[in-house]
């Protein structure tokens, strides 16, 4: 049996924040304003996770208490592939977009899917990330904030 699952999320771009996305540090002027480090594409990937095991979503498992104020986002990864997994799910694979106005991606795009793999325990071939720009227009082409989108296949 196969499932899948859909994740979103957004956070609004600040100054003296760091940028971290899919688990890497990426030099920027801006970063992700969260309760966690911001890392708006994990999150993403999380929420395609719990949403194909029918296991809630990301605020129910790691809610802004103080346990997780700060907490970096692949340690919540773990966790929700830990969850995955109890349930008798193995994952399939991910696919994702970061949607982002600047900084450029591409270079970043390997360390990631590398960084994701690591993390979740499966094949690299198996985690996508793919990057877009809104061509300036909304808030993601205005610089006020990074989206991200992600899907998940898990198999029993
Ligand atoms: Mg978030």
């Amino acid at each position: 049996m196969t499932r899948f699952g859909i994740g979103y999320d957004v956070h609004k771009l600040a100054p003296n924040r760091k940028l971290i996305l899919g688990g890497v540090e990426i030099p920027h002027a801006l970063g992700l304003e969260a309760h966690s480090d911001g890392d708006v594409l994990i999150h993403a990937i999380i929420d395609a996770l719990l949403g194909a095991a029918t296991l809630g979503d990301i605020g129910q498992h790691f809610p802004m208490t103080p346990e997780f104020k700060g907490i970096s986002s692949v340690e919540l990864l773990k966790r929700t592939c830990a969850l995955v997994a109890a349930k008798g799910y193995a994952i399939g694979n991910v696919d994702s977009i970061i949607v982002a106005q600047r900084p450029k991606l591409a270079p970043h795009i390997l360390p990631m899917r590398e960084r994701l793999a690591a993390a979740m325990q499966i094949e690299l071939d198996a985690i996508s990330v793919k990057a877009k720009t809104e061509e300036g227009l909304g808030f993601t082409g205005t610089e006020q904030g990074i989206a991200a989108y992600a899907t998940a296949s898990l198999n029993k």
